[in-house]
């Protein structure tokens, strides 16, 4: 089984990315930010209590998105593999990611971290903020907070991955086919 962490600011290109792999590699996605759009857009209780975080550019606690990716986990076992994407955030929600998938005699092959500058980022955020309708990409303070909240929440999960010897840097600028073949040629290289 193919298990891949896409890893990467918001903005970085996870979401594009992981249209393109999941289709070339026949993988489940597993984006827990579209899970939790998702839950809102169907008025859930989980989506109503994500609204309050996702709506400050927070993260949503550890134990809700940690049981949200079991869930799913369980139900697409038997695939070929999953991309996960904007997961995990926290360490502890890595940690939690290990057990699930050593449970069911799993693991992850490997993180392929985008490497995109802040100012890119934001200038692509606005950019999808004009299309998207995410109220998220609409604010400059917002954008700056989860910009913010990456780097002291999530950045350490870069080190979790890099301590397994499973990390892998992508250059994260340039054409979406460029950075897909980049992608492409590292998972040979190292994942298969
Ligand atoms: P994303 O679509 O990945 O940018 O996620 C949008 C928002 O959903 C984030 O700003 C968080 O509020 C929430 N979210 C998504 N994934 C996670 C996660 N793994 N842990 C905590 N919060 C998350």
């Amino acid at each position: 089984m193919l298990n891949i962490v896409l890893f990467g600011a918001p903005g970085a290109g996870k979401g594009t990315q992981s249209e393109k792999l999941i289709q070339k590699y026949q993988l489940q996605h597993l984006s827990t930010g579209d899970l939790f759009r998702m839950h809102l857009s169907n008025g859930t209780e989980l989506g109503k209590l994500a609204r309050t975080y996702m709506d400050q550019g927070h993260l949503v606690p550890d134990s809700v998105v940690i049981g949200m990716v079991r869930e799913k986990i369980e139900a697409h076992k038997d695939s070929k593999g999953f991309i996960f994407d904007g997961f995990p955030r926290t360490v502890p929600q890595a940690e939690a990611l290990d057990e699930m998938l050593t449970e069911l005699d799993l693991s992850i092959s490997c993180m392929l971290a985008l490497d995109v500058p802040e100012e890119e980022l934001k200038r692509r955020l606005v950019e999808r903020g004009k299309v998207s309708g995410r109220t998220d990409d609409q604010d400059p303070e917002k954008i700056n907070t989860r910009i913010q909240v990456y780097r002291n929440e999530t950045l350490p999960v870069a080190e979790y991955y890099k301590k397994q010897d499973k990390f892998i840097p992508i250059q994260g600028v340039g054409s979406i086919d460029e950075i897909f073949d980049n992608i492409c040629s590292k998972i040979e290289e190292h994942a298969k």
